[in-house]
C-alpha cells in the first residue's frame, strides 16, 4: 500500500478538476473567439431575367439584382 496523507488525498482530485475545469473554459472562450472572427461567405444568386450572377453579403431569401433590379432567389448559401 502506498503512504498517502489525508492533505494529498483531498487537495490531489480537487486540484485536477480545477485544472480540468479551467482547461475546458480557456478551449470553449478560445473556440467561439474563432468563431466570431470566421468571416460568413456570401450568398449567389443568379438573376431568372437576365441570367447574371451576384452574391449579397446579407443573409436576405430574396436579393435584388444590380443589373436589372429584379428579385432572385438564393441559388447557393455562404
Ligand atoms: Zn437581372
Amino acid at each position: 500500500m502506498i503512504p498517502a496523507s489525508l492533505f494529498l488525498l483531498l487537495w490531489l482530485p480537487m486540484a485536477v478538476a480545477l485544472v480540468l475545469v479551467l482547461g475546458c473554459g480557456a478551449y470553449y472562450a478560445r473556440t467561439g473567439q474563432t468563431l466570431a472572427r470566421r468571416k460568413r461567405t456570401p450568398n449567389i444568386y443568379r438573376c431568372a431575367v437576365c441570367r447574371r450572377v451576384y452574391v449579397e453579403a446579407r443573409d436576405l431569401p430574396l436579393a435584388r439584382c444590380p443589373h436589372c433590379s429584379c428579385m432572385n432567389e438564393v441559388v447557393k448559401r455562404g
